[in-house]
């Protein structure tokens, strides 16, 4: 994943944690909405549209994920935007491998690839080997 790649998640990421702090909202909306002409500075050859990140499925899959915990998917916006400083955005905790472009833009927060999720989710603990 390339630098552009990484900051427009970084982006996305940073629009989610404020809108679930609740405390800068019009932050998140400032990066959902207003790109090109306002945010200026480094922003400025960086157009974001959403649209092109699958805005849909990103809004809905947000809404499941708040439902199940703010705190754990705050924690994960964190850890998601260290990873992005650390240069291993977008590679699996559990193997290691590349989690898709398409989960990263459903789940931008998310530390594991769809098969490690539903290993980990769907029994609520990690299965033994
Ligand atoms: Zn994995």
């Amino acid at each position: 994943m390339n630098k552009r790649e990484t900051k427009v998640y970084k982006q996305m990421l940073m629009a989610l944690r404020g809108r679930l702090r609740g405390d800068v909202s019009a932050m998140a909306d400032a990066a959902l909405h207003k790109t090109r002409s306002e945010a200026g500075g480094d922003l400025s050859s960086m157009p974001i549209h959403m649209a092109d990140v699958g805005t849909d499925n990103f809004e809905q899959e947000f809404t499941l994920s708040l439902m199940e915990s703010e705190e754990v998917t705050l924690a994960q916006i964190e850890a998601a935007l260290e990873r992005i400083e650390d240069g291993a955005y977008g590679l699996c905790l559990e193997c290691e491998g590349r989690i898709p472009k398409t989960r990263l833009n459903a789940i931008p927060f998310t530390p594991h690839c769809v098969k490690c999720a539903s290993k980990l989710q769907g029994n609520g603990r990690p299965t033994p080997k």
